[in-house]
Protein backbone atom coordinates (compact mmCIF):
# COMPACT_ATOMS: atom_id res chain seq x y z
CA UNK A 1 0.00 0.00 0.00
CA UNK A 2 1.36 3.53 -1.18
CA UNK A 3 0.71 5.17 2.22
CA UNK A 4 2.39 8.30 1.26
CA UNK A 5 0.06 8.55 -1.83
CA UNK A 6 -2.93 7.79 0.27
CA UNK A 7 -2.03 10.54 3.29
CA UNK A 8 -1.48 12.89 0.45
CA UNK A 9 -4.67 12.40 -1.17
CA UNK A 10 -6.45 12.74 2.22
CA UNK A 11 -4.99 15.70 3.09
CA UNK A 12 -5.58 17.38 -0.28
CA UNK A 13 -9.47 16.38 0.04
CA UNK A 14 -9.68 18.21 3.30
CA UNK A 15 -7.95 21.31 2.55
CA UNK A 16 -10.16 21.47 -1.30
CA UNK A 17 -13.06 21.08 1.35
CA UNK A 18 -12.07 23.73 3.39
CA UNK A 19 -11.71 21.47 6.52
CA UNK A 20 -8.14 22.54 6.62
CA UNK A 21 -7.26 26.04 6.25
CA UNK A 22 -3.91 26.59 7.96
CA UNK A 23 -1.30 25.45 5.66
CA UNK A 24 0.92 24.49 8.30
CA UNK A 25 -1.91 22.22 9.40
CA UNK A 26 -1.91 20.64 5.93
CA UNK A 27 2.46 20.47 6.00
CA UNK A 28 1.89 19.02 9.94
CA UNK A 29 -0.45 16.29 8.17
CA UNK A 30 1.31 15.27 5.57
CA UNK A 31 4.12 14.75 7.87
CA UNK A 32 2.82 12.15 10.19
CA UNK A 33 2.23 8.85 8.99
CA UNK A 34 -1.15 7.62 10.95
CA UNK A 35 -0.56 4.38 9.87
CA UNK A 36 2.16 3.94 12.09
CA UNK A 37 -0.21 4.54 15.36
CA UNK A 38 -2.81 2.51 14.82
CA UNK A 39 -3.26 -1.15 15.26
CA UNK A 40 -1.90 -3.14 12.07
CA UNK A 41 -5.73 -4.24 11.53
CA UNK A 42 -7.08 -0.99 10.78
CA UNK A 43 -4.07 0.18 9.14
CA UNK A 44 -5.41 -0.09 5.18
CA UNK A 45 -7.88 2.64 7.12
CA UNK A 46 -5.37 4.88 8.19
CA UNK A 47 -6.65 7.73 5.51
CA UNK A 48 -10.19 7.26 5.69
CA UNK A 49 -11.36 10.25 7.75
CA UNK A 50 -12.92 8.88 10.66
CA UNK A 51 -12.20 7.26 14.47
CA UNK A 52 -10.35 4.96 14.24
CA UNK A 53 -10.39 2.22 17.40
CA UNK A 54 -6.98 2.06 19.37
CA UNK A 55 -7.51 -0.91 21.76
CA UNK A 56 -9.20 -0.41 25.57
CA UNK A 57 -12.43 0.72 23.92
CA UNK A 58 -10.84 4.39 22.91
CA UNK A 59 -10.31 5.51 19.44
CA UNK A 60 -8.02 7.96 17.95
CA UNK A 61 -9.88 10.97 16.20
CA UNK A 62 -11.04 11.70 12.70
CA UNK A 63 -8.54 13.55 10.79
CA UNK A 64 -10.54 16.05 10.28
CA UNK A 65 -10.92 16.59 13.96
CA UNK A 66 -7.39 16.81 14.39
CA UNK A 67 -7.21 19.77 11.87
CA UNK A 68 -10.32 21.35 13.61
CA UNK A 69 -8.53 21.04 17.01
CA UNK A 70 -5.50 22.16 16.33
CA UNK A 71 -7.10 25.39 13.83
CA UNK A 72 -9.43 25.94 17.28
CA UNK A 73 -6.30 26.35 19.55
CA UNK A 74 -4.04 28.23 17.42
CA UNK A 75 -1.55 26.21 17.52
CA UNK A 76 2.18 27.80 16.20
CA UNK A 77 5.78 27.82 15.96
CA UNK A 78 7.43 27.89 19.38
CA UNK A 79 3.59 26.58 21.78
CA UNK A 80 3.92 24.68 24.63
CA UNK A 81 0.93 22.30 24.45
CA UNK A 82 -0.64 20.27 27.07
CA UNK A 83 -3.30 17.26 25.27
CA UNK A 84 -5.23 15.89 27.90
CA UNK A 85 -6.32 12.01 26.06
CA UNK A 86 -2.84 10.80 24.77
CA UNK A 87 -4.22 7.72 23.05
CA UNK A 88 -1.92 6.51 20.60
CA UNK A 89 0.44 9.29 20.38
CA UNK A 90 -0.81 10.43 16.52
CA UNK A 91 -2.19 13.86 16.98
CA UNK A 92 0.41 14.71 19.73
CA UNK A 93 2.88 14.01 16.66
CA UNK A 94 0.70 16.45 14.53
CA UNK A 95 0.60 18.72 17.44
CA UNK A 96 4.28 18.53 17.74
CA UNK A 97 4.91 19.43 13.61
CA UNK A 98 3.15 22.66 14.02
CA UNK A 99 5.11 23.49 16.89
CA UNK A 100 8.83 21.86 16.83
CA UNK A 101 9.05 21.10 13.55
CA UNK A 102 12.39 20.44 12.24
CA UNK A 103 14.86 22.72 10.86
CA UNK A 104 13.85 25.54 13.00
CA UNK A 105 15.12 27.14 15.86
CA UNK A 106 12.28 27.85 17.92
CA UNK A 107 11.05 25.20 18.81
CA UNK A 108 7.65 24.59 20.91
CA UNK A 109 6.94 21.27 23.05
CA UNK A 110 4.02 19.19 23.51
CA UNK A 111 2.95 17.16 26.74
CA UNK A 112 0.54 14.61 26.50
CA UNK A 113 -1.61 12.61 29.68
CA UNK A 114 -2.69 9.63 29.00
CA UNK A 115 -4.98 7.52 31.97
CA UNK A 116 -4.40 4.16 30.44
CA UNK A 117 -1.33 2.38 31.39
CA UNK A 118 -0.82 0.55 28.10
CA UNK A 119 -2.22 3.27 25.96
CA UNK A 120 0.06 5.45 27.50
CA UNK A 121 3.00 3.05 26.70
CA UNK A 122 2.11 2.24 23.20
CA UNK A 123 1.94 6.37 22.50
CA UNK A 124 5.29 6.28 24.18
CA UNK A 125 6.90 3.61 21.68
CA UNK A 126 5.04 4.97 18.66
CA UNK A 127 6.66 8.63 18.96
CA UNK A 128 10.14 7.71 20.21
CA UNK A 129 10.09 5.04 17.09
CA UNK A 130 9.00 7.80 14.38
CA UNK A 131 11.37 10.66 16.07
CA UNK A 132 9.24 12.63 18.32
CA UNK A 133 10.97 11.96 21.76
CA UNK A 134 12.37 15.08 21.60
CA UNK A 135 9.32 17.15 21.16
CA UNK A 136 6.77 15.03 22.52
CA UNK A 137 6.74 13.90 26.49
CA UNK A 138 4.12 11.20 27.53
CA UNK A 139 3.12 11.33 30.90
CA UNK A 140 0.79 8.18 32.40
CA UNK A 141 -2.16 9.94 34.62
CA UNK A 142 -4.98 11.70 35.22
CA UNK A 143 -5.45 15.01 32.71
CA UNK A 144 -7.97 16.40 34.13
CA UNK A 145 -5.88 17.88 36.84
CA UNK A 146 -4.20 19.36 33.71
CA UNK A 147 -0.03 18.65 34.09
CA UNK A 148 1.46 20.93 36.93
CA UNK A 149 5.11 20.23 36.22
CA UNK A 150 5.32 21.88 33.10
CA UNK A 151 2.75 24.65 33.11
CA UNK A 152 1.66 26.95 31.92
CA UNK A 153 0.83 26.55 28.78
CA UNK A 154 -0.41 28.68 24.96
CA UNK A 155 -3.05 25.51 24.60
CA UNK A 156 -4.36 22.60 26.47
CA UNK A 157 -6.27 20.25 23.96
CA UNK A 158 -8.26 17.85 25.43
CA UNK A 159 -9.58 14.74 23.02
CA UNK A 160 -12.18 13.33 25.54
CA UNK A 161 -15.84 14.21 26.07
CA UNK A 162 -15.87 16.12 29.82
CA UNK A 163 -18.89 16.91 32.29
CA UNK A 164 -18.00 20.53 32.14
CA UNK A 165 -14.34 23.04 32.38
CA UNK A 166 -12.12 21.47 34.85
CA UNK A 167 -10.61 24.56 37.16
CA UNK A 168 -6.72 23.44 37.09
CA UNK A 169 -6.87 23.36 32.82
CA UNK A 170 -8.17 26.89 33.10
CA UNK A 171 -5.70 27.55 35.94
CA UNK A 172 -2.98 26.16 33.59
CA UNK A 173 -3.10 28.48 30.63
CA UNK A 174 -0.99 31.27 29.87
CA UNK A 175 -2.56 34.83 29.56
CA UNK A 176 -3.18 34.64 26.14
CA UNK A 177 -3.68 30.76 25.88
CA UNK A 178 -6.33 28.85 24.52
CA UNK A 179 -8.01 25.50 25.79
CA UNK A 180 -10.08 23.51 23.40
CA UNK A 181 -12.41 20.83 25.02
CA UNK A 182 -15.56 19.13 24.33
CA UNK A 183 -18.23 19.40 26.47
CA UNK A 184 -21.29 17.58 27.61
CA UNK A 185 -22.89 13.82 27.49
CA UNK A 186 -20.62 11.05 26.82
CA UNK A 187 -22.52 8.75 24.08
CA UNK A 188 -24.18 12.20 22.77
CA UNK A 189 -23.03 15.40 20.81
CA UNK A 190 -20.87 17.33 22.81
CA UNK A 191 -19.73 21.29 22.47
CA UNK A 192 -16.58 21.74 21.37
CA UNK A 193 -15.95 24.57 23.77
CA UNK A 194 -12.95 27.27 23.04
CA UNK A 195 -12.01 28.44 26.44
CA UNK A 196 -9.28 31.66 26.30
CA UNK A 197 -7.05 33.70 28.83
CA UNK A 198 -6.26 37.25 27.54
CA UNK A 199 -3.66 39.16 29.12
CA UNK A 200 -5.38 40.36 31.99
CA UNK A 201 -6.34 36.78 33.37
CA UNK A 202 -9.67 37.22 32.07
CA UNK A 203 -10.82 34.17 30.84
CA UNK A 204 -14.10 34.06 27.80
CA UNK A 205 -16.29 30.91 26.63
CA UNK A 206 -17.37 29.81 23.47
CA UNK A 207 -18.83 27.43 21.34
CA UNK A 208 -17.60 26.12 18.04
CA UNK A 209 -19.97 23.34 17.34
CA UNK A 210 -21.15 19.93 17.68
CA UNK A 211 -18.26 17.10 18.45
CA UNK A 212 -18.22 13.63 19.97
CA UNK A 213 -15.70 12.43 22.01
CA UNK A 214 -15.21 8.89 24.34
CA UNK A 215 -15.83 10.24 27.31
CA UNK A 216 -13.28 11.94 29.89
CA UNK A 217 -12.39 9.78 33.18
CA UNK A 218 -10.71 10.78 36.50
CA UNK A 219 -11.42 13.18 39.07
CA UNK A 220 -13.01 16.45 36.65
CA UNK A 221 -14.32 13.33 34.53
CA UNK A 222 -17.32 11.15 34.35
CA UNK A 223 -17.67 8.56 37.17
CA UNK A 224 -16.68 5.20 36.26
CA UNK A 225 -20.14 3.85 36.18
CA UNK A 226 -20.36 6.19 33.21
CA UNK A 227 -17.46 5.28 31.12
CA UNK A 228 -17.56 1.57 31.96
CA UNK A 229 -20.65 1.71 30.30
CA UNK A 230 -20.58 0.43 26.62
CA UNK A 231 -21.95 3.71 24.77
N1 LIG B 1 -5.44 12.10 21.06
C1 LIG B 1 -5.61 10.68 20.99
C2 LIG B 1 -7.09 10.33 21.01
C3 LIG B 1 -7.40 9.59 22.22
S1 LIG B 1 -9.07 9.21 22.58
C4 LIG B 1 -4.86 10.03 19.84
O1 LIG B 1 -4.16 10.73 19.10
O2 LIG B 1 -4.96 8.83 19.68
C5 LIG B 1 -9.17 9.84 24.21
C6 LIG B 1 -8.17 9.29 25.18
O3 LIG B 1 -8.35 9.96 26.42
C7 LIG B 1 -8.29 7.81 25.49
O4 LIG B 1 -7.08 7.17 25.17
C8 LIG B 1 -8.56 7.77 27.00
O5 LIG B 1 -7.96 6.68 27.65
C9 LIG B 1 -7.97 9.08 27.45
N2 LIG B 1 -8.44 9.64 28.72
C10 LIG B 1 -9.70 9.63 29.23
N3 LIG B 1 -9.73 10.28 30.41
C11 LIG B 1 -8.47 10.73 30.64
C12 LIG B 1 -7.86 11.47 31.70
N4 LIG B 1 -8.56 11.90 32.77
N5 LIG B 1 -6.55 11.74 31.61
C13 LIG B 1 -5.82 11.32 30.55
N6 LIG B 1 -6.34 10.61 29.52
C14 LIG B 1 -7.65 10.33 29.57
Amino acid sequence: MDFAKMREEAIRRLMAAGVIKSGAVAKAMLKVPREEFIPPEYRSHAYVDTPIPIGHGQTTSALHMTAWLIEAARLKLGDKVLEVGGGCGYMAAVYAEVVAPEGFEVRGHVYTVEIVRELARMAEENLKRLGYADRVTVIHGDGSLGYEPAKPYDAIIVTAASPDIPDPLVEQLKPGGRLVIPVGSPGFYQDLVLVEKDFDGKVTFRSLGGCVFVPLRGRYGFPERVWRRDW
